[in-house]
C-alpha cells in the first residue's frame, strides 16, 4: 500500500511520525508535512507566493527503507496538493495526524488537520484524519496501533470509494478507553476572544479560541462520545448545505427573483 502522511503540526511533531511508524508494516510511506505548526489554517492553500519543499531524514527508528519525507514551507493543503499532484502522485490512503489536541464539532471547519484530507477527499482518496484529544502530555500509544488497524480494515474492505473520516481519540491510556463509536458531528464549539496589547510602535491583537458555545451534546456525536472516554469516528463530506431549511428558504425568498427584475427596470 502507498500511502501518504501529513499533519498541520508541522514536520517534527512526534504525532506525526508516531503515525508513520505505525503504517510502515502497511506499505511505502511518503511524509510530506509543512515546515512548522499550521494549526487552524484549514484548508487553506498558499496562491500568491511559490511553495518550497526539501527532502529530509525521516525521524524514524532504525532504517529509512520505504520512507521518504519531505519538510514544506507551506499549509497542510499545500502538502497534500503538492504532494498527490506532483511530489509522489497517486496513492492508496492519506493520513492526517496524529494532531496534538482534538478537533471536534465545528472545529473541522478551521482545523489543518482535517483540512488536509478535504483537498484528497475531493481528488477520490481515501482519507483518514486523526486526532488526540489533549494540547498537552498527548499520548499516542492508543491512537498509533488505531490507525494501523484501522487501515488494515478498510484496506480489507477495499479503498475504492472515496471516504473522509475525522477520528478523534480521548487522551486516556489503553485500558481507560471505553469503546469506538461511529458518530456525527456536535454543535459543542469555541468562539473566540481579542486580546489588544501594544508594543513600542503600535498595537497588536491575539486572537485566542477560549470561548465555548452550545450545550449538552446528545449520544451520538463526535463530542460526546470523546467526552465518555470512547474513540469517536465520524464520516465527513464538503456539504455545508442545510437541507432542513431549503424549503422554508425557498418559501421565505419566492419574489426574490421578481423583485431583483423589477429593480433593475428601475435603475
Ligand atoms: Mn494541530
Amino acid at each position: 500500500m502507498k500511502i501518504l502522511v501529513t499533519n498541520d503540526d508541522g514536520i517534527s511533531s512526534p504525532g506525526l511520525w508516531a503515525a508513520v511508524e505505525a503504517l510502515r508494516p502497511l506499505g511505502e510511506l511518503f511524509v510530506v508535512a509543512p515546515d512548522r505548526e499550521q494549526s487552524g489554517v484549514g484548508a487553506s492553500l498558499t496562491l500568491h507566493m511559490p511553495i518550497r519543499a526539501s527532502q529530509i531524514a525521516p525521524l524514524v527508528s532504525g532504517h529509512c527503507d520505504g520512507v521518504h519525507a519531505f519538510s514544506v514551507e507551506g499549509t497542510p493543503g499545500d502538502c497534500c496538493v503538492l504532494a498527490l499532484e506532483h511530489l509522489v502522485g497517486e496513492v492508496d490512503l492519506v493520513v492526517s495526524g496524529i494532531n496534538k489536541g482534538s478537533n471536534l464539532a465545528s472545529d473541522v471547519i478551521l482545523s489543518g488537520t482535517v483540512g488536509a484530507t478535504l483537498h484528497s477527499y475531493l481528488r477520490g482518496y481515501p482519507s483518514i484524519a486523526i486526532s488526540v484529544a489533549a494540547l498537552k502530555n498527548t499520548r499516542f500509544d492508543v491512537a498509533s496501533p488505531l490507525l494501523a488497524v484501522l487501515a488494515n480494515e478498510l484496506e480489507q474492505a477495499g479503498l475504492d470509494w472515496p471516504f473522509l473520516i475525522n477520528v478523534n481519540v480521548p487522551n486516556d491510556p489503553p485500558d481507560a478507553i471505553a469503546g469506538i463509536e461511529i458518530t456525527r458531528l456536535g454543535r459543542k464549539s469555541w468562539t473566540e476572544t481579542v486580546r489588544e496589547e501594544e508594543d513600542s510602535r503600535r498595537k497588536y491583537y491575539w486572537i485566542s479560541r477560549n470561548r465555548a458555545i452550545g450545550e449538552e451534546e446528545p449520544v451520538g456525536t463526535d463530542v460526546c462520545s470523546v467526552e465518555n472516554h470512547k474513540i469517536s469516528i465520524t464520516p465527513l463530506d464538503f456539504d455545508l448545505t442545510r437541507s432542513d431549511q431549503i424549503h422554508t428558504l425557498s418559501m421565505v425568498l419566492k419574489d426574490v427573483y421578481d423583485r431583483l427584475l423589477r429593480k433593475q427596470d428601475e435603475l
